[in-house]
């Protein structure tokens, strides 16, 4: 099989509510999705989709799609869609990083292998272990009362734990945490992600303000690079610590766990930079006993189908629920993904490829100037 053309999709897709994160990010209305559609001699169509998020990943819309359109397309251009070591030697041969360009192809790849033997990608990847995994939600920044009011609805909902965005002002998260640990009661779990928004000091004063409130986990409290503090703050909390923008690849992980600096690693398709590299940190962190949170950038329907199928595959923690909600949060999708979601369980598709299928309408919809390479 060879590759005959790509069509890349820029959209650009408002949040149903501003979402207010860290310091390090401010506050998110809308979101960009660089959507691929990979077309091949059989006939055979893939879909990917990259995530850029400037702050967090160093990639903007244009940087993805001029990097695809320019390098990465071209190149790829007649060869085999199916031989996913190749398109990777091939793609980090050509440019270093740029994880959420070669996400995108990445996803597409497997969804035409899955599509060309009538087979979800979940058992190319080893087969599934589960047939649903229970889905979580976030909330970004407010007050105490606010805070307390969104995580109590949520948990009604049916939704298996909530993660609490803090990151800012630490007496105020702290009084927010309290407050909703206080309304969820002490079942419910709850997880605090600072999203990079501290250094060292405001991170251990929040981390002992709520180590009485029994946080399943506490996530990138320090800059993605601190792997040092990390591992300190580990040392002095009693509050397992998560790594999300301090691992993308799989040396960052190997850097994490010879430190000793977290317990669990969270996992994003697409930050990940696609199927490939995400399973093998996957499994790098089982065999070193780290475990795993399934979370998502602010994506659509294809890097949550992708993480998905990841997820089905692995040995997750199964004490929350996992990031399935994206597609969600959004205004719209150019997908049916949301559909597997239902009263907070979400469904492995078994369906062939990806296992979603992508509205042609809405892409039309939402995009701003298609580009094809061919
Ligand atoms: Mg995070």
């Amino acid at each position: 099989m060879k590759i005959t053309e790509f069509v890349l999709h820029p959209l650009r897709m408002p949040l149903v509510h501003p979402y207010a994160l860290s310091n390090a990010y401010g506050v998110l209305a809308e979101s960009d999705q660089i959507y691929i559609e990979v077309k091949t001699d059989e006939g055979i169509v893939g879909w990917g989709e990259g995530n850029p998020w400037p702050a967090f990943s160093g990639d903007t819309a244009a940087s993805v799609v001029c990097v695809l359109r320019e390098l990465i397309c071209p190149a790829l251009l007649g060869e085999d869609p199916t031989n996913l070591n190749v398109i990777h030697q091939k793609m980090d041969a050509l440019i270093a990083g740029c994880k959420m360009a070669k996400a995108a192809v990445d996803m597409a790849c497997y969804d035409i292998l899955g599509k060309s033997l009538a087979t979800p990608v979940h058992k190319i990847l080893g087969g599934k272990k589960y047939d649903t995994i229970r889905c979580f939600w976030s909330v970004g920044g407010s007050s105490p009362e606010e805070s307390a009011a969104e995580v109590l609805d949520i948990k009604k909902r049916g939704y298996w734990g909530c993660m609490i965005k803090i990151g800012t002002d630490y007496k105020n998260d702290i009084a927010r945490t309290l407050a909703v640990r206080e309304a969820v009661g002490p079942d419910f779990p709850l997880i605090a992600d600072a999203n990079q928004g501290w250094d060292y000091d405001t991170a251990l004063r929040y981390g002992k303000g709520v180590e009485s409130v029994d946080l399943l986990f506490y996530e990138q409290p320090v800059k993605a690079w601190d792997i040092a503090s990390l591992a300190k703050l580990r040392r002095k909390l009693s509050i397992p610590i998560s790594a999300d923008e301090g691992v993308s690849t799989i040396q960052e992980a190997m850097a994490l766990v010879k430190a000793d600096a977290c317990d669990v690693f969270s996992i994003k398709s697409s930050k990940q930079g696609g199927i490939m590299p995400a399973k093998r940190i996957c499994e790098y962190a089982s065999e070193h006993g780290v475990r795993l949170f399934f979370n998502s950038m602010i994506e659509g329907g294809i890097t949550q189908a992708a993480s998905l199928n990841v997820a089905a595959t692995s040995d997750i923690m199964m004490t929350t629920g996992h990031s399935f909600f994206s597609t969600l949060r959004h205004k719209d999708d150019v997908t049916d993904f949301a559909g597997l979601v239902v009263n907070g369980i979400t469904t492995i598709p078994d369906r062939p490829g990806l296992g979603v299928t992508v509205y042609d309408e809405k892409i039309k919809q939402y995009e701003s100037s298609p580009v094809a390479v061919k």
